[in-house]
C-alpha cells in the first residue's frame, strides 16, 4: 500500500531521537512552538536543493540528507552561530522508502551530531526532488561574523582545501581523470561537506568578516570586499591545494579549481594583525588546516598575485575550465 503523507512524516521525520529542552512542541502540530535563548540573537538560514541541479537525483541519498543540513550549517558557521533547531520543506516524485530511510540517516546522523533538532516542514508531491532546509541559531548580540567588518591590512584566511569538489565535479562530467587513490576522498568533500561549526564559533571576536565558500573562493571573497568596502591582494601560491587536486591538475588549472569552483564549504574570514596571534593558537586544535592567503587593500578590486609578482589571470568567474 502505498505510504500516505501523514504515515510517511511520522515514520520518518518525527522519529529523530533528539530532544532538546529549547522544544516546547515539535513535530506533529500546526507550528513548532520554540523558546530562544532570551540573551542571544536568533539566526536564520535557508537553502535549496534541487535534483539534478544541486546533486545527482541518483546519487547516494545519505549523501543528500547529509548535504541539505551541511550548506545550512555552512551558512550558521560562517555566522559565528551555534546550531539549535531545523524544519524541512521536502517535495518527492515518489514516497521511495529506501530513499527516505537513507535520506533520514544523513540528514539525522549530521543533525544529531550539531545538536539540530528537526521541529517543523511540509512534505508535497512534486515533478522532482526538491529540499529546502531552514536553519536557526543563536549568536550573543554584537557578536555574529559578518561580511561587512573587514579593514585595510587584516590577513586573509580559508579553511580546508578549496577546489576539492569542484574536482570532484568537473570528474563526474567527465571533464577530467582523477587517479583511484583519490577518488573516495574527492567524492566525500562533495557529498558530505562537514560545516565549520567550531571554526566558527572559535573565531567570535577573532575574525573581522566572514563567509562561507559555496560559490567559488574568488566570488565569495568578492561578496565580503563589497560588503566591507575594501580590496584584497591574495597569494595564489598560499592557496591550501589538496594532493588529490595537485595530483589530478597542472598547477593553473588547479588554481583556478581552488578560486573559481564552487560547493566547498569552507570558511573565508579576514583577521586584523593584532589577532594574528591569538588566530594562530586557535588554529592549532581544528580538524582542518587553516591558511592566510592575502591581505585586505583599501582600493577596491581583487588582485590574484604569483609569489613571483606577476598577476593570475582568472578568465572570468564562472568561467569552466575544462568546458
Ligand atoms: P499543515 O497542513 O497544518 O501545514 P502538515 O500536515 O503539512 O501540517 O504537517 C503536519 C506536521 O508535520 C507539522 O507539524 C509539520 O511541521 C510536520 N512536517 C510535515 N512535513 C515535514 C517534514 N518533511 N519534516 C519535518 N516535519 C514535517
Ligand atoms: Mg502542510
Amino acid at each position: 500500500m502505498p505510504l500516505s503523507e501523514f504515515s510517511l512524516i511520522d515514520r520518518y521525520f518525527a522519529a529523530q531521537g533528539l530532544q532538546r529542552a529549547d522544544v516546547a512542541l515539535g513535530i506533529g502540530d500546526d507550528c513548532a512552538l520554540l523558546l530562544p535563548p532570551p540573551d542571544q540573537q536568533l539566526v536564520v538560514t535557508l537553502d535549496t536543493l534541487v535534483a539534478d541541479v544541486h546533486f545527482f537525483a541518483g546519487a547516494d541519498p545519505e549523501g543528500i540528507g547529509h548535504k541539505a543540513l551541511a550548506v545550512n550549517l555552512s551558512d550558521l558557521a560562517a555566522m559565528g552561530a551555534t546550531p539549535a533547531w531545523a524544519t524541512l520543506a521536502l517535495t518527492l516524485p515518489e514516497a521511495d522508502e529506501n530513499w527516505l530511510k537513507r535520506f533520514c540517516r544523513g540528514l539525522f546522523a549530521l543533525a544529531d551530531r550539531y545538536g539540530v533538532q528537526l521541529v517543523g516542514g511540509d512534505t508535497t508531491h512534486g515533478p522532482a526532488t526538491v529540499i529546502t532546509i531552514q536553519a536557526h541559531g543563536f549568536v550573543p548580540p554584537g557578536q555574529a561574523l559578518r561580511r561587512d567588518g573587514a579593514k585595510p591590512g587584516d590577513g586573509i584566511y580559508v579553511t580546508g582545501t578549496p577546489g576539492d569538489a569542484g574536482l570532484a565535479l568537473a570528474a563526474a562530467y567527465g571533464k577530467t581523470t582523477v587517479g583511484a587513490a583519490y577518488r573516495a576522498y574527492i567524492q566525500t568533500r562533495l557529498e558530505r561537506p562537514e560545516p565549520r561549526i567550531a571554526q566558527g564559533l572559535a573565531l567570535r571576536g577573532v575574525a573581522s568578516a566572514a563567509i562561507d565558500i559555496s560559490d567559488g573562493l574568488a566570488q565569495d571573497l568578492g561578496h565580503l570586499l563589497e560588503r566591507s568596502s575594501a580590496g584584497a591582494r591574495l597569494e595564489v601560491d598560499q592557496l591550501p591545494l589538496s594532493s588529490a587536486l595537485t595530483a589530478s591538475l597542472d598547477r593553473d588549472a588547479a588554481i583556478f579549481t581552488a578560486l573559481a569552483s564552487g560547493d566547498d564549504y569552507e570558511l573565508c574570514f579576514t583577521v586584523p594583525p593584532e589577532r594574528t596571534a591569538q588566530l594562530e593558537a586557535l588554529a592549532t586544535d581544528w580538524d582542518c588546516c587553516c591558511t592566510r592567503i592575502g591581505v585586505i587593500a583599501a582600493e577596491s578590486g581583487l588582485r590574484l598575485v604569483r609569489a613571483d609578482g606577476s598577476t593570475f589571470h582568472l578568465e572570468r568567474l564562472g568561467y569552466d575550465h575544462f568546458g
